[in-house]
């Protein structure tokens, strides 16, 4: 399977090329299909895996019509550093989409710039748990999640470990908050921990598992 077999727009497919990608890796190939076709995945899959763009490019092939208020798509990180890491693929993916592409990085300009009397609409934010729960706790919503389309967990495996205690419950505040009917949810994680196991199946109907 080549790239142009995933059945993607071409301009994303552009994008790839021109980041120096000839093959899609492993992951890429399998879950840019399961993504597509709009069910949930939980991707077991190392940093390295090419995990990045495998969720980026079915995201952003997905993000048609016109904006609503808030995001369309939220990604987790475990670090900003990842958070910005991700924030430059995502960019480089999405040349001449016109696509927003937000991390945040300073918590008084984002209540300003994501905050009810805002106007404005975007598309992916790209940050860690602990941002958007802090976000989430204004007294008025800081941060409109009501449109998310896609959720995705990167490095959850990293996120529920012991050092981010507090992390399920974060997780599942953010869930609630992602009110759309129709939003799917991507978890990647290095390896299948007995808490992402059980988090999943609790909250992702009908997922797909792939490891690679
Ligand atoms: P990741 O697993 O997302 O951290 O990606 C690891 C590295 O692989 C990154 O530097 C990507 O730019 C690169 N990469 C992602 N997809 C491909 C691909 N299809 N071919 C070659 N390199 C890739």
């Amino acid at each position: 399977k080549t790239f142009d077999d995933l059945n993607v727009d071409p301009i994303i497919i552009n994008n790839v090329k021109k980041c120096g990608y000839i093959e899609p890796t492993p992951v890429q190939k399998q879950a840019v299909p399961i993504m597509l076709e709009g069910r949930n995945l939980l991707a077991c899959a190392p940093t390295g895996s090419g995990k990045t763009a495998a969720f980026l490019i079915p995201i952003l092939h997905d993000l048609k019509g016109p904006r609503k208020e808030g995001f369309r798509a939220l990604v987790l990180c475990p670090t900003r550093e990842l958070a910005k890491q991700t924030q430059r693929e995502c960019i480089r993916l999405s040349e001449g989409k016109g696509f927003h592409v937000h991390v945040i990085s300073k918590i008084n300009k984002a209540l300003i710039q994501y905050g009810p009397n805002s106007s404005q609409k975007f598309d992916i934010l790209i940050t860690t748990p602990n941002r958007v729960c802090f976000l989430l706790k204004q007294d008025q919503a800081a941060l409109s999640l009501a449109n998310i389309k896609w959720l995705v967990i990167d490095e959850a495996d990293k996120l529920f470990e012991t050092g981010n205690r507090g992390f399920r419950e974060q997780l599942d505040q953010i869930l609630n908050a992602c009110t759309n009917k129709e939003k799917k949810v991507a978890m990647f994680s290095a390896t299948y921990t007995p808490m992402v196991a059980k988090w999943c199946v609790h909250n992702m109907k009908g997922l797909v598992r792939i490891t690679v």
